[in-house]
């Protein structure tokens, strides 16, 4: 430990605070393949707690990190340094409005939509981790789910945050206030006199570096400097509490399950589908379906099946519907309608189980491994990158997973291999060069809604250049000078 010990942080008025082998093992490992003991873990209760150990920190030069339930999948919440475990205690819901929620992070997702549901209102970004995941992490990673489609990411729903700097200076960042440190990287980034957005993917959702392309809109009319805390990952900052804009539940909504031949078929017929502009469209491959779906029908277990679904309040709404069932009848096949509730909700169960079981799958000593598993194209060109994406895994006989946001182009694609064996390891490092290469190429995102972690940091500077990475690398400093914040995610 860096010129203090664990009785330092008891010293300042900490209780909550554990060095135990139990607890740095359980604190080792998140959803990623990666372990990474920690110094001691605290439970904080308020945003004070939160400075003092910012502030001790800070002297001593030992890393913080936030943790939210740990479902990152790329190392995100991993540090051998003081773990901030946030949902024990700062898990409140503090304010609810007409149209806003503010939170504190460590509530979790599906806890929040259930009271959300009571007065009628909803947070569409849902990964399928919702029922564990919380908001801080949501935020930190900037994540999406099946209505990023229809919806956006959690980026287009954050409207202001309260925050703990590394030095312990309490922060605050909305469109019309905000502190100190948030006016220096405005005033930075408006001195580099560049297009930022020319440096950013053409997709319509993105997770990897930092979202500098969402701070200003219109010709710098309109700033949004909280958005910077966006896929920050918790190296600027530790987010106390967030506001959120909420919006109505649709009044209607209906589900369409599709059968395609292959997961071909499927993406070619991608553009043509968006035409109909669907909330969720989502695709779930062979090896996927026979992890979990248990479809009654015993040839979708061989074939490729999509989920879409609508969302309107319009009388005219149902018509829409039959139209696009129509249309899509003769290029695959409905296995399924749903158009109330109940039935709605079952499919989505059915893709939580189903891919839930797919991550988890293993063969032996090899299993699904993470990396390639979130890149983002264009939808227009996805099916031609399914065709390049699938020929390389052939290339080296690798079976793998495969599901994802078809209409955003965005698709979960894992491997199967042995991790823990050095030369499926160099395997993987070799594709993912090859794949991201690829991506920057046609205008892709490394990630479009899981981030970057201790995985893929070390790709960030491929995806937007030397000059972006090093605009990066002054970000943080502005924010985190002595970079104890989550360091070894983001900047390097
Ligand atoms: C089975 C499975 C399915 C998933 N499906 C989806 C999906 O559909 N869509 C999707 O987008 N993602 C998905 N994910 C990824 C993951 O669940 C999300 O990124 C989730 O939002 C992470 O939340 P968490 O609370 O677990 O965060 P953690 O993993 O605990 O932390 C994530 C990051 O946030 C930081 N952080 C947490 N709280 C704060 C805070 N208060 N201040 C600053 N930084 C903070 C952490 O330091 C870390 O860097 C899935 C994961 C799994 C395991």
């Amino acid at each position: 430990m860096t010129g203090t010990d664990i009785s330092d942080l008891r010293k300042i008025g900490l209780s909550d605070i554990f060095d135990d082998n139990w607890t740095r093992a359980i604190y080792s490992v998140d959803a990623s393949h990666c372990t990474v003991k920690p110094l001691a873990v605290n439970f904080p209760s308020d945003e004070y707690e939160v400075q003092k150990i910012c502030n001790l920190a800070y002297n001593c030069g030992i890393p913080v990190t936030c943790r939210g339930a740990g479902t990152g999948l790329l190392g995100q919440s991993l540090s051998d340094g003081i773990i901030l475990d946030l949902t024990k205690k700062m898990n409140k819901i503090l304010e609810l409005g007409e149209d806003y929620v503010i939170v504190q992070p460590g509530v979790v997702k599906t806890v929040l939509d259930k009271e959300l549901a009571k007065k009628g209102k909803f947070i569409p970004p849902d990964p399928a981790s919702s029922n564990y995941c919380t908001i801080g992490g949501m935020i930190s990673n900037n994540s999406s789910g099946p209505h990023g489609l229809g919806y956006g990411s959690i980026i287009n729903y954050v409207q202001g945050v309260e925050l703990v700097y590394g030095n312990g200076m309490m922060g605050f960042a909305d469109q019309k206030n905000y502190d100190q440190k948030i006016s220096k990287m405005l005033k930075y980034i408006l001195s580099l006199n560049v297009d930022i957005k020319k440096y950013y993917p053409n997709v319509s959702k993105n997770s990897s570096g930092y979202r500098l392309d969402a701070i200003f809109e219109n010709n710098n009319n309109k700033v949004y400097p909280q958005k910077i805390f966006l896929a920050s990952e918790g190296t600027l900052g530790i987010i106390t509490s967030s506001r959120i804009k909420i919006l109505d539940i649709p009044e209607k909504k209906s589900l369409i399950i599709l059968r395609f031949e292959n997961i071909f078929d499927a993406a070619l017929e991608v553009p043509s589908i968006l035409q109909f502009e669907p909330v969720a469209m989502e695709l779930l491959d062979r090896g996927t379906i026979m992890e979990g779906w248990k479809a009654d029908d015993s040839e979708s277990r061989n074939s490729c099946i999509m989920i879409v679904e609508f969302y309107g309040n319009e009388n005219s709404f149902y018509d829409k519907v039959h139209k696009f069932e129509n249309n899509l009848r003769n290029k695959a096949k409905i296995l399924d309608s749903g158009y109330d509730k109940k039935s709605v909700d079952t499919a989505w169960n059915k893709r939580k189980n189903s891919l839930n079981s797919a991550i988890k799958k293993t063969i032996g000593s090899r299993k699904p491994t993470g990396i390639i598993e979130d890149t983002v194209v264009h939808p227009v060109i996805l099916h031609d990158y399914l065709i390049f994406l699938l020929k390389i895994l052939a290339t080296y006989n690798l079976d793998y997973v495969i599901y994802g946001h078809a209409g955003n182009g965005n698709l979960h694609l894992r491997p199967i291999i042995d991790i823990n064996s050095k030369s499926s390891k160099l395997l993987m490092n070799t594709i993912a060069a090859k794949v991201f290469k690829r991506v920057v190429r046609i205008h892709g995102s490394i990630s479009g809604e899981h981030g970057d972690g201790l995985l893929r940091t070390k790709y960030i500077p491929l995806m937007y250049g030397e000059t972006m990475y090093d605009v990066f690398k002054q970000i943080k400093l502005i924010f985190d000078d002595k970079q104890i914040m989550n360091p070894g995610k983001k900047v390097l």
